[in-house]
């Protein structure tokens, strides 16, 4: 067993350990995964992010660095810069950032002061805690408003946006978010972020991949920066980047390092360059579109059967299902769906009646399982499954749980995840 463990120092060294990672790389491979911001990073990402350049320092930037024996370290985070570069089109890219919200932090040090008034879309409507929402940081060191969705069709209502920037005047206005399943209008934003005189940015964790895929509009002729994480649909090693025009290199730079972070994490910098160049390749483009057509797939399917989809579909790799037509909260339905296999979080509806811990919907999206291979084909027997183990949860029937989880080991098996061993 130990000879063709795939871990045997780790199991030699700390075997307790060594068994919780090998129960991941079995939940991993057994599971639906249908949480909308997690992947399956290749094999090759995840040995670029598991290499020895995790024992260099290496503060500052290429060519000028404040620690010596960089020959390598310089070309590996040189090389990741030029690829993201060349990936999104931008003058400029930071690869430092060490997750998604230190980068957007890094943002907010580069161009405002602790009390500036800044927007960006609520929480509970699909904005992310970053954007000025009262919990994070942002939303006490800075003054946040924010604005929502339409009640009617859950979408943006740009107007509304509009009114709400020239009132308020944000030294930054975010675009993107968390929960959002229609596609964002970043030139209707930068014409409101122009009229406003705010810095505009894309946050596109959740989409960068599709954008690198061409399977949604790319921001970069829009937006001051894009920021993004790695993770995602991009399907990188968890990471982020700060991207934007040559006016603004010096300051993002300067907020990355020494603004808020020491030493960059250059294993991390070095999966995300394989990211990056696998991302470029048209296979990734075929990736990112097939992202977009299973969650088409899947709303429909799911519309089918008689679910309430947010904004009645999707126009990227994420839907928002409201739970409440079949009384069951979506905390409810996430913990049994779990018990069946398929992993999903719960998550708040916009204009949700119940609290955030125990809110109304479930967000699904379909980056894992197009990783997988699985196609529009499949979607009909995914959104089976949910409606059965929403149905299961409702009678609190443990059985049909059970049969689900069997049935969906059987087509995971048949599927097998990138990086993961074969079972
Ligand atoms: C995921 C996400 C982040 C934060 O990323 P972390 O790496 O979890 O800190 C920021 N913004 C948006 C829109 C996200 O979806």
């Amino acid at each position: 067993m130990s000879a063709n463990h795939r871990h045997p120092a780790l199991l030699s060294t700390d075997p307790e350990l060594a068994s919780f990672v090998t129960a991941e790389e079995t939940l991993q491979a057994e599971t639906l995964r249908l949480i909308p911001s997690e992947n399956y990073v290749s094999a090759a990402v995840l040995e670029a992010s598991g290499t020895v350049l995790q024992n260099k320092y290496s503060e500052g930037y290429p060519g000028r660095r404040y620690y010596e024996g960089q020959q390598n370290i310089d070309r590996v985070e040189a090389l990741a810069v030029e690829r993201a570069k060349g990936l999104f089109g931008v003058d400029h890219a930071n690869v430092q950032p060490y997750s998604g919200s230190p980068a957007n932090l890094a943002v907010y040090l580069a161009f405002a002061k602790p009390g500036d008034t800044v927007m960006g879309m609520a929480l509970p409507m699909g904005g992310h805690l970053t954007h000025g929402w009262g919990v994070s940081a942002t939303g006490s060191w800075f003054r946040g408003v924010q604005y929502g969705v339409r009640a009617d069709d859950g979408r943006i209502d740009y107007d509304e946006v509009r009114d709400l920037a020239l009132k308020e005047r944000p030294k930054i206005l975010f675009c993107g978010g968390t929960a959002l399943p229609r596609t964002i209008d970043f030139e209707a934003f930068a014409s409101i972020a122009a009229e406003a005189g705010s810095i505009l940015v894309a946050d596109v964790a959740h989409i960068a991949g599709l954008i690198a895929g061409g399977a949604h509009p790319s921001p970069a002729d829009h937006v001051d920066v894009i920021s993004t994480t790695t993770h995602k649909t991009l399907r990188g090693p968890r990471g982020a980047m700060l991207m934007c025009r040559e006016e603004h290199a010096k300051a993002i730079d300067k907020a990355v390092f020494p603004g808020l972070q020491g030493g960059p994490h250059n294993q991390t910098t070095a999966g995300i360059a394989v990211a990056l160049h696998e991302a470029a390749q048209p296979s990734f483009t075929a990736y990112a579109h097939a992202v977009v057509a299973n969650a088409k797939a899947l709303a429909q399917a799911l519309l089918g059967r008689g679910f309430d989809l947010v904004s009645g579909g999707t126009d990227n790799h994420l839907i928002l299902m409201d739970l409440t037509s079949r009384g069951v909260p979506g905390k409810v339905a996430a913990k049994a769906l779990d018990r069946a296999g398929i992993v999903v979080n719960y998550n708040t509806v916009p204009f949700d009646p119940r609290k955030p811990f125990d809110p109304s919907g479930i967000r699904i999206g379909t980056p894992s399982l197009t990783s997988r291979g699985l196609t529009a084909a499949h979607m009909p027997v995914v959104a089976d499954w949910i409606s059965r183990a929403v149905d299961a949860a409702a009678a609190s029937d443990e059985a049909a749980l059970t049969v689900i989880r069997s049935e969906v080991t059987t087509l995971m098996s048949a599927h097998p995840a990138p990086g993961l061993p074969l079972s």
